[in-house]
């Protein structure tokens, strides 16, 4: 690799909550789904004091596109109308494909400690947004892993690095999904599509990203350009982790109302009108 990319904005995220009022950090909001095509959304949870996250996602419907849950620390049960049932767990990701159709929960079976962690919302296609839907749990033994000669951990949840074939992979949006663990002071390169969108979420440390110092809790968005062909991230003077997330823009429209994401108002409208009808589960 010969030019990097530079930061193009950094991103505090917003405070929020959802579900059964778990509080969560929207670092991925709605007016970034453009620019961030094919992502839709990125949560991040993290918190020590059970009122925050005791009464997670009691059951709800999702549709048109996917969602990757990566828990640091903590546990938590999914199930879901298809009868799929799994626990999540310290360093698992499970990834559920919503398609046409998924009502499920997402309960906390912890009532103490640290609960930690990520979701992201991953578009589909227009044409495989009512595709059956799947999911499958990945415990943290079953995520490819590479170290690098500078002693960098890599976990590749989607998408390849340095001939690492990552857990999932996705033909139309080409996700590259990482978890980079960097010792103080290492550096970490990673080839990217030039038309791909990327990002940076810093959750331990800080690093630098082509001069640009990034915090802990900000999301850097990474410049797009035919001229760069990768992406160099350096950890500061303590340890590092982020996570390096990119894709293959779908260029489609995107009509989100809360739990569905669409390209048209009328099936957002078909798929509440299915949901009232019971056709989601
Ligand atoms: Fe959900």
């Amino acid at each position: 690799m010969s030019s990097f990319r530079p930061i193009q904005s950094v991103v505090n995220g917003v405070p929020t909550s959802d579900g059964a009022g778990v509080k969560l950090t929207r670092v991925l909001t709605q007016h970034l789904q453009r620019r961030l095509d094919p992502y839709l959304m990125l949560d991040a949870f993290g918190s020590d004091q059970p009122d925050d996250y005791i009464a997670g996602f009691p059951d709800h419907p999702h549709r048109g596109f996917e969602t990757i849950t990566y828990m640091i620390a903590g546990r938590m049960l999914h199930r879901d109308s298809a009868g799929h049932e799994g626990l999540l767990e310290n360093g698992g990701v499970q990834w559920m494909t919503a398609g046409r159709g998924v009502i499920h929960s997402e309960i906390p079976q912890q009532e103490e400690g640290v609960m930690e962690g990520f979701q992201l919302w991953l578009n589909l296609p227009s044409h495989d947004k009512l595709c059956a839907p799947w999911y499958r749990d990945f415990k943290a033994s079953e995520l490819p892993r590479l170290t690098t000669p500078e002693g960098v951990s890599v976990t590749v949840i989607a998408g390849e690095s340095h001939g690492v074939i990552g857990a999932v992979q996705r033909d139309g949006t080409q996700p590259l999904y990482l978890d980079v663990h960097l010792p103080a002071g290492a550096s970490f390169e990673q080839a990217l599509p030039a038309e791909h969108n990327a990002f940076v979420y810093v959750y331990r440390g800080a690093v630098d990203v082509a001069g640009t110092t990034l915090p802990a809790q900000r999301m850097g968005i990474l410049q797009n350009g035919p001229e760069f062909d990768g992406v160099r991230v350096q950890a500061g003077d303590q340890p590092a982790r982020v996570l390096l997330i990119a894709g293959q823009p779908l260029n489609e429209p995107i009509v989100q109302y809360g739990p569905f994401v669409m390209n048209t108002p009328e099936q957002i409208q078909q798929a509440f009108n299915d949901y009232r009808a019971g056709r989601l589960a």
